[in-house]
């Protein structure tokens, strides 16, 4: 693609990257058909193609952003299927990246949008405001639906009818410490604890624990990490999501620098995404562009570092498991093989749900800020999913376990559970149906 940067423009080392991405789209289109937005309102502005129009417009002509573009860079979710689809290599994420920190930077949004996002960026991130939020929501939760028809409470009446009816107390497995190798010792890792999943699943990580212990690995949960900065970065709010990538990089380094470390292992794929992308966000930080260069090599899905373990061959099960890959996983990660393998070679009997390339609508707090095209996603999802006549759904990303559990009587685990529970752990509670 053409693009009419001015040098003066080009000084600017965001405008300059953005630029070199631009020049490699080749307005092919093949990222719409891939899209779960443009396939769900079949609009080019919904599409990949049409943003990318829409950012150089913007960011040619070193313009505010206005109502349109906000409108329809606040429907993408960041899924990355685009990425996946696009045969020019067009690094769409850095470019929405940069779009949401230009809105944000420009555009004042409606007063009801403003405070939304500042509850949300004020609250997710920190476990304990997040726990004390979900137990006021649970007081709320028969005002939902009134609050929901009115226009100004609507996010509100989501956010409500989206919070567990049970939370569960905090897990030890967030506590900072050591966790000893339970047999030999052939590895040392860090594990993400992370802000919300902790709090509304906490037994992923600590099943997440109790497997690399049990086959040798050390485990730290070094003290002072925290939100991986993926949620309030999504939302174009650059300093506070830096602020937390510099926080996580001190620790870690921290870390590896007194005990060593093979990896950081992280449970979310949204978080894995992300501090994949630390050396990326930082490189402009003379203070912390070689440690967060170090620290995103460090950071491994739990499935990709247990698929470097060489795990041996379990007993087949009688347990049928429709596997959902993330967006984060599949595309931000181009993890896509070792999840199965790992189920499989466990014993599992695996299934792909049918267009398992589109989101489930989950995409952070994007089932809060766009609750109708969540939950057309969501309905497609589900549909597809139950069609497998899967047993149970297994999936590597607890805000895709939030979203479709609330879709589908069928019970949903993280990856990590079942494998835990396949190498001498206990069967996860009431859950599953008899094998
Ligand atoms: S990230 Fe997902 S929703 Fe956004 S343009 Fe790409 S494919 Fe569409
Ligand atoms: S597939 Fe890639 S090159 Fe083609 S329009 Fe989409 S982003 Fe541009």
């Amino acid at each position: 693609m053409q693009t009419n940067f001015t040098p003066e423009q080009l000084t600017d080392p965001h405008v300059a990257e953005s630029e070199g991405i631009l020049r490699k789209c080749v307005h092919c289109g093949f990222c719409t058909a891939t899209c779960p937005t443009y396939v769900t309102l079949g609009n080019e502005l919904d599409s990949p193609r049409g943003r990318i129009y829409l950012i150089k417009d913007m960011l040619e002509n070193g313009r505010a952003a206005d109502e349109e573009v906000v409108t329809h860079i606040d429907r993408c979710l960041s899924c990355l299927a685009c990425m996946t689809t696009c045969p020019s290599g067009v690094n769409y994420m850095h470019l929405v990246d940069h779009a949401r920190i230009h809105i944000e930077q420009t555009y004042k949004r409606p007063l009801k949008d403003r405070l939304v996002r500042s509850v949300l960026a004020a609250v997710l991130p920190y476990p304990g405001r997040f726990r004390l939020a979900l137990k006021a929501a649970r007081l709320g939760r028969p005002l939902a639906a009134a609050m929901k028809r009115v226009p100004f409470l609507k996010t509100f009446g989501v956010m409500l009818d989206l919070a567990p009816a049970e939370i569960a107390s905090a897990s030890a497995a967030s506590a900072p410490g050591i966790r000893a190798a339970q047999t030999e010792k052939r590895g040392r890792v860090a594990i993400l604890t992370g802000c919300a999943q902790p709090v509304l699943k906490p037994g992923i990580n600590e099943a997440a624990i109790r497997l690399l212990t049990r086959l040798g690995v050390e485990v730290v949960v070094p003290q002072g990490e925290g939100c991986c900065g993926a949620l309030v970065h999504h939302m174009g709010r650059e300093e506070q999501a830096l602020e937390a990538a510099r926080r996580n990089v001190d620790v870690w380094i921290k870390a590896a620098d007194t005990g060593g470390l093979d990896a950081i292992i992280i449970t979310t794929s949204g978080c894995g995404t992300t501090i994949k992308d630390y050396g990326h966000m930082l490189r402009l930080d003379p203070a912390y562009a070689d440690k967060a260069a170090r620290v995103s090599a460090l950071a491994k899905d739990i499935t990709e570092y247990l698929a470097t373990l060489d795990l041996p061959r379990q007993e087949p099960k009688n347990l049928i498991v429709a596997y959902h890959s993330a967006c984060s996983m599949q595309h931000g990660q181009k993890i896509t093989l070792a999840p199965k393998l790992l189920l499989r070679n466990a014993g599992f009997t695996v299934r792909d749900p049918a267009e398992g390339h589109l989101c489930c609508g989950s995409a952070g707090t994007y089932n809060i800020l766009q609750p109708e095209i969540s939950a057309t996603l969501k309905a497609r999802k589900v549909k597809n999913i139950e069609a497998t006549k899967a047993d149970i759904i297994a999936t590597g990303n607890i805000g895709c376990i939030t979203q479709i559990a609330t879709g589908t009587a069928m019970p949903i685990l993280h990856t990590v559970e079942l494998l835990d529970w396949a190498y001498g752990g206990e069967r996860p509670a009431g859950v599953l149906p008899s094998p």
